[in-house]
């Protein structure tokens, strides 16, 4: 018979995992919904997602799977995204558009940058990759205050290794010949994106959810014993595993696992995360004829992300009140700014550039605060990763998913590390 397997997490990683390994999966998580980061927030008539959200991947059994689950209510357009700089907003990427910009100053700063593929190959680290890659003009005009306010952190600490899946230039990513995965690619303008033709993007979770055998919603994990293979949740219950699946944040794992040695606490305490005050503002838009989303590098405008989540489906776009989502950075480098302050500073930027007519049109506003947003891709996550979770395996203890494998994957690549190592566990040929 296949061991039982406990799942931590019913976010894209767990569900999917569950989904795939079918009878002896039992899914803890510890909100009373499913979905994690992808799951969708209903107020009044306004459907927001945690961030904005889109479907987009590059991997043919994820994009089927998805498909299946959504049975034809699924809505695919093409991107529509901008840039916001100096007031006005031209197409997105600003390092393909910046001509577009009214200020010629700016302009003939950002052109005739020659690029040196091989430089750019050997950039130490992400800040001089941006240097090299777009010149000194793109970079201080947009690349740099854009990357500063995202990350909430100092790019020079941040490895490159990850752009060429998303930062969006005109030449395409080196092909992963050697393993074979396609690459995901970076979106431009012109890119396909997908969403349920009802509800948020969560629907795609709820759905998932409803296939997998058996989810206990307000369970949270709080302790593994790996030598008598029991663990506890926060209720009370005790629960026995024989592998254990987690999709949790890693150092949060570690730190349930009785007798984790305390080398590989220490080196999670290294790995770093961007966390995110969620701005939900729900309001009746001037026009109904806005961009997807909109990003901004102005350090003075609270996000650097602007989600018009109603653009998503017709069905959300025919509502009267409109979702607006935004995503405010922040970490022990930047600290959060007041919730008031970041919503009344938000609203007065809609209000100013003309989406809403005034702060009396906003239904609702509310800040919902996420501590693991981004996994910040520092040069030593790799190491750190692979050292902690070969010894987790040891124990028949997998880590799975965004934070769990503290990779900047999406729904989509974290579904697929669900169901591939649901085959894997399948097949018995564990690690
Ligand atoms: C701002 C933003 C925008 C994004 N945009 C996109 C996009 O456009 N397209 C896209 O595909 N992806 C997007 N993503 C990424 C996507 O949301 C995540 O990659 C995905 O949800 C991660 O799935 P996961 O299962 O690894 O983890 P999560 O979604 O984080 O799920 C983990 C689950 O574990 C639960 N959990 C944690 N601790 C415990 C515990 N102790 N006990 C029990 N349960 C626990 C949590 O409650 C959660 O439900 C975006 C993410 C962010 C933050």
């Amino acid at each position: 018979m296949r061991p039982n397997a406990i799942v931590l997490g019913a976010g894209p990683a767990g569900l999917a995992f569950a989904h795939r390994y079918g009878s002896g999966a039992i899914v803890l998580e510890k909100s009373l919904e499913v979905g994690g980061l992808s799951r969708s927030i209903a107020i009044e008539d306004g459907v927001f997602d945690v961030g904005g959200h889109a479907f987009h991947t590059p991997h043919e059994r994820v994009r089927e799977l998805v498909h299946t689950l959504m049975d034809g209510a699924w809505h695919e357009q093409a991107r529509d995204a901008r840039v916001w700089v100096s007031g006005q907003l031209i197409a997105y990427p600003f390092q393909q558009h910046f001509e577009m910009l009214d200020d010629q100053a700016i302009v003939d700063d950002c052109r005739g940058h020659r690029v040196d593929p091989d430089s750019v190959a050997r950039s130490a680290h992400f800040e001089e990759w941006i240097l090299r890659r777009f010149g000194n003009g793109v970079a201080h005009h947009f690349m740099l205050p854009y990357n500063r306010k995202l990350w909430a952190d100092d790019l020079s600490e941040m490895s490159c290794e990850w752009v060429g899946e998303r930062v969006a230039s005109d030449r395409p990513p080196a092909p992963l010949a050697a393993t074979g995965v396609p690459a995901r690619q970076p979106l431009h303008s012109d890119s396909s994106v997908g969403y349920p033709a009802d509800g948020g993007f969560g629907s795609i979770f709820v759905a998932l959810a409803a296939r997998c055998e058996r989810i206990e919603l307000g369970e949270q994990v709080v302790s593994i014993d790996p030598s008598s293979h029991r663990l506890q949740t926060a209720s009370g219950r005790s629960w026995s595993w024989e592998t254990i699946v987690s999709t949790m944040p890693l150092p949060r794992l570690l730190g349930c696992i009785a007798g984790c040695p305390g080398r590989l606490i220490e080196h999670a305490s290294m790995l770093r995360a961007v966390s995110l005050k969620i701005l939900l503002i729900l309001a009746r838009l001037r026009d109904r004829n806005v961009p997807q989303r909109i990003y901004i590098a102005d350090p003075a405008i609270p996000p650097h992300k602007v989600a018009f989540n109603h653009t998503s489906s017709a069905t959300l776009s025919a509502r009267e009140n409109h979702a607006i989502t935004c995503e405010v950075s922040y970490s022990p480098r930047k600290p959060a700014r007041p919730d008031d302050e970041i919503l009344a500073r938000t609203i007065d930027w809609l209000v100013a550039n003309r989406f809403i007519e005034s702060a009396d049109r906003v239904v609702t506003a509310r800040v919902v605060d996420v501590p693991y947003g981004y996994p910040v891709p520092t040069r030593d996550v790799a190491t750190i990763v692979s050292e902690i979770t070969h010894h987790l395996e040891t124990m028949g203890i997998h880590s799975i998913g965004r934070f769990g494998s503290w990779s900047y994957a999406n729904s989509d690549a974290c579904m697929l590390q669900g169901l591939e190592l649901a085959d894997r566990l399948l097949a018995g040929s564990g690690p």
